[in-house]
């Protein structure tokens, strides 16, 4: 069978230092990446592990990121998929898929799975009911949990899922021994704005009478309600327009202009491909 495209077996080399802020989402999920590191230690002990955390919180705010740096840190590959994925294709395709990238993940433990918008596989069950589907998107979530049901300690992989929708989740999916943890990822506050800036202002030619720090603090005061895929593509988008000036440096007018177009932009969706 083939592996579904979009997953990736690699190790992850994302770090707690590139993501910025997130303090608190960063060190709930410490105990993932020990876990990660020394299973035996926890099965010697007979420890119940995590088995999965539910990141949650808007699109855009770093909980892929954050998943693929609890990867990095505990030095281990990282599979991911969207929920939207696993649906998308034909009827019975779902179940397999979800077979497939569980079994991926527990032949190269310690690993991490990470499922992006959870919630558009475990949507509260049994509402709806107007389209096959839903029966579709119901053996995938079943699958889900007879294979997250079927994890021991000794099987060293680590489910983390993103949704901004945790209401509408089915509370099997909750339920301890599942995703029984939630760490909220919030929106970035001023401070945090400045940091996320700090970032992603690393790989962009300033204009020389411009400090990294000085355009991070004056763009995060200039964005208050962005997230950090905002504040990335900010600075692609100011690089871009400087690079359209032919100007051998970014200058502030083009992170102005960039807020703009990005501005324009929100909610969601890149506009990388300018
Ligand atoms: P979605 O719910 O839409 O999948 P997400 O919460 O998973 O979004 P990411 O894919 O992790 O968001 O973030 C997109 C990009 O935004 C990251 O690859 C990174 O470049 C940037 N980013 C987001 N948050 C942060 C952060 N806290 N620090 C640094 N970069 C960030």
């Amino acid at each position: 069978k083939a592996f579904p495209a979009g997953s990736k077996d690699l190790k992850s080399k994302v770090k707690f230092a590139d993501v910025a802020g997130l303090d608190q989402a960063k060190a709930e999920v410490v105990e993932f990446v020990d876990f990660l590191r020394s299973p035996a230690k926890y099965e010697q002990l007979g420890a119940r592990v995590p088995k999965g955390g539910l990141l949650v919180g808007p699109p855009g705010t770093g909980k892929t990121l954050l998943a693929k740096a609890v990867a990095g840190e505990a030095d281990c590959p990282f599979f991911s998929m969207s929920g939207s994925d696993f649906i998308e294709m034909f009827v019975g395709v779902g179940p397999s898929r979800v077979r497939d990238l569980f079994q991926q993940a527990r032949a190269n433990s310690p690993s991490i799975i990470f499922i992006d918008e959870i919630d558009a596989v475990g949507r509260r069950r049994g509402k709806g009911g107007f389209s096959g589907g839903n029966d579709e998107r119901e053996n995938t979530l079943n699958q889900m949990l007879v294979e997250m049901d079927g994890f021991t300690s000794g099987t060293g992989v680590v489910v983390l899922a993103g949704t901004n929708r945790v209401d509408i989740l089915d509370p099997a999916l909750t339920r301890p021994g599942r995703f029984d943890r939630q760490i909220a990822i919030d929106k970035p506050d001023l401070a945090e704005r400045e940091k996320i800036f700090m970032v992603h202002l690393k790989p962009v030619t300033l204009a020389k009478e411009l400090s990294a720090e000085e355009v991070a603090k004056r763009m995060a005061s200039l964005t208050p309600g962005f997230a950090g895929a905002d504040i990335a593509n900010i600075c692609n988008e100011a690089a871009i327009f400087a690079a359209r000036r032919t100007a051998e440096s970014v200058e502030m007018q083009d992170f102005e202009r960039a807020t703009e177009r990005v501005l324009g932009g929100l909610p969601k969706q890149n506009s990388l491909m300018s």
